[in-house]
């Protein structure tokens, strides 16, 4: 799943059966809030994020370098 760092947004296989389409919603979210997004294999949220989610994001978003 996907999940938010700052707020309660998330996004599982259940919700959202395409890998691509999550990674999608989780970018736009990430652009319409600024927040944080993570992600797991686990389908339940984590309890504490090990990185900083700004470093995950970054990791979301396709790169042109
Ligand atoms: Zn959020």
């Amino acid at each position: 799943m996907k999940y938010c760092l700052d707020c309660d947004w998330h996004l599982n296989a259940a919700e959202e059966p395409s890998r691509r389409n999550r990674s999608r919603a989780a970018i736009d979210h990430h652009v319409d809030t600024g927040h944080a997004i993570d992600s797991t294999e686990s389908i339940v949220r984590p309890t504490a994020p090990a990185i900083p989610g700004a470093v995950l994001v970054r990791d979301l978003i396709p790169s042109n370098d």
